[in-house]
Formats: C-alpha cells, structure tokens, sequence
C-alpha cells in the first residue's frame, strides 16, 4: 500500500476478497474470508479531505465491513462494486447513508448456463432482482458485462441500467479458464458481438462514451473518465495501482473517450492523427480528434503508434 498523500481527487480502494474464483478471472482477488484488520489498515492510509470521486472495487467490497471508510470518506461520485450476491436492503441502506451514489454490478452473462460454468452463483432471473433492487436505492447505477466467453449466447435484457461496462474476454494465464485449457471465440467473432451488444445498448439510450462503456448521457462514470483523461489517482489496498504525477503518454489515452484530443495538446502527435483520418479510423472535428466506430476496434494500435 501506499502511505497516505495530500488530499487527492480521484480515489482508488481495492478489496481483494472474494467469494470463490470466478473461472475468467485473473484480478487480485482470494477466494479467502476477508482479514478482519484489512479495513483499519486502510482507513490509517486514507487521504485528507473529501474527493471528486472514489470507487470502492475489487474483489468483492461488500464482503468487509465498509463503515469505517463510509465514516471517513466522501465524494462527488462515490461508487461501489457490488456482486449480486451482495444486494440486500440493509447493505443498499448502510451505503445510502455513508455518502455512496453510484453502484456497479457485475452481472457478466443474461445466460444461466455460462453463470453456473463461470462460478458466478446466481441466475440472471436473481441478478435481474437484485439490480431491480438496487435501482430502488441508487437512480446512478449499472452493470458490468462479458463478451467471448466459451458457448456464451444472450440478447441484452433491458434493466433500466444507466451505464453498462462491456469487456471482451481475455484468457488470462492465471484464470482457472486458462488452466482448464478452455478455447474462446476468436477476435472476429467477439468484435462482431461487441458491435451487436453496442447496438442494443444504442438502442436503449446507451452511448458509448469510452472503448469498453456505454452510459445515458449525464450518467458516465467520471471516476474511469478521470482515469482516462490522464488525471491522477490514489490507489490504496492489497494490488491496487496508483498513477500520480502523469506523463503527457498517460493523457493521450483520452483518445479512448469520447472527448477525443485536442491537437494543440499533442501537436507532436498531429501528423500521425492525420493519418488515421485519412484512413477512416479517426474524424476531426475543429481541433479534436476522435475515433470512429472502426477506429474504436483498433484504439490500442492507434495509441501504441502515436505515443
Ligand atoms: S470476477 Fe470479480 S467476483 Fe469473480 S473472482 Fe474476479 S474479482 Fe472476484
């Protein structure tokens, strides 16, 4: 962990617990009964003063007593991840009351059978539920997606979530996927479910503000967006990465945003940029380039030849 800074606007916590491994996963997370002095540890390394925004992920939150950090902390967006599992009105409660105002729940799959092959333990019907009961709580809630897992099939059930967080599948070394030697759809088969995904969180009002998430307008995560436009961040608990005092290299990576790039702050960058214009992949607008929905499919690319 890193000892406690200055006062700091965007504010990482990390928790590495986790009710049993899900099969995909390679996070820094044990399938462990939480420690019960974790939480205390963390509350000695908060930062003073209040934040623009603290995102509470892991792991799995909810499995610690999180009333010591609600006590201490506060924010303009305050979020925390929740597993299914964890939705029950006393949790919703203790978090309303403690300043949170944003969840997202990972939900991974509309399809029982990937849930129970992924080691998730609820039923799209229970996940469906416990959303419903979340959005009871908080109006600033979403939910988390997978595409490319084996066998995987689904349409995109419409639960009145305001943000939705869509990643492809990377078989990962340290998954238990991996170790399962488990084959996963190729990459033209993910971007083809990606862009079919996209379109039906289009059509719910989703748009899709960052490579991997879609929100209503106004709903965006700003904690990620932060994140992504080079601002710094305080990353605190067992695994958690801190970026703070960030190169102009870290900024760039708001060409994953909606908001693009300004060329007066990458004038070094401009002939590339250019370049991808001509090709179909970026669109400039004034003096701000963005990507196009094909240039979406290769950002990474893009970025490693610019930077
Ligand atoms: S996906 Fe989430 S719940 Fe599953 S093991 Fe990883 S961190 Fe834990």
């Amino acid at each position: 962990m890193r000892s406690s800074a200055g006062s700091l606007d965007n504010l990482y916590l990390h928790f590495p617990y986790c009710r049993r491994k899900c099969t995909y996963c390679a996070l820094p997370s044990r399938a462990v009964k939480p420690d019960p002095g974790y939480v205390a540890r963390l509350v000695k390394e908060l930062p003073p003063g209040p934040c623009k925004t603290i995102y509470f992920g892991g792991g799995t939150p909810a499995l610690c007593d999180l009333r010591p950090l609600l006590d201490k902390l506060s924010a303009s967006e305050f979020t925390v991840e929740l597993h299914p599992l964890d939705v029950k009105r006393e949790l919703l409660e203790t978090l309303k009351a403690g300043g949170v105002n944003r969840i997202s729940m990972g939900v991974q799959s509309f399809n029982d059978d990937t849930l129970r092959d992924m080691g998730r333990g609820y039923t799209a019907d229970e996940a469906h539920r416990a959303f419903d009961l979340v959005r009871a709580y908080f109006e600033n809630s979403g939910i988390d997606l997978i595409v490319g897992y084996p066998g995987d099939r689904w349409e995109l059930e419409d639960w009145g979530f305001k943000h939705c967080s869509v990643y492809s599948l990377i078989l990962e070394e340290k998954s238990i996927l991996y170790a399962q030697k488990r084959a996963i759809p190729g990459d033209d088969e993910t971007l083809d479910r990606i862009r079919e995904v996209a379109e039906a969180l289009s059509a719910l009002g989703l748009r899709r503000y960052e490579i991997s998430s879609y929100a209503v307008p106004g709903f965006e995560c700003r904690h990620n967006l932060a994140v992504w436009k080079g601002e710094d961040y305080l990353g605190l608990g067992d695994g958690a990465e801190s970026g703070l005092d960030r190169s102009p290299k870290e900024r760039i990576l708001r060409l994953r945003t909606y908001l693009g790039l300004d060329a007066r702050d990458f004038p070094a960058a401009v002939s590339k940029l250019d370049f991808y214009v001509r090709k179909g992949l970026l669109e400039k607008t004034g003096t701000v380039y963005r990507l196009t929905p094909r240039g979406t499919e290769v950002c990474d690319s893009i970025l490693a030849d610019i930077v």
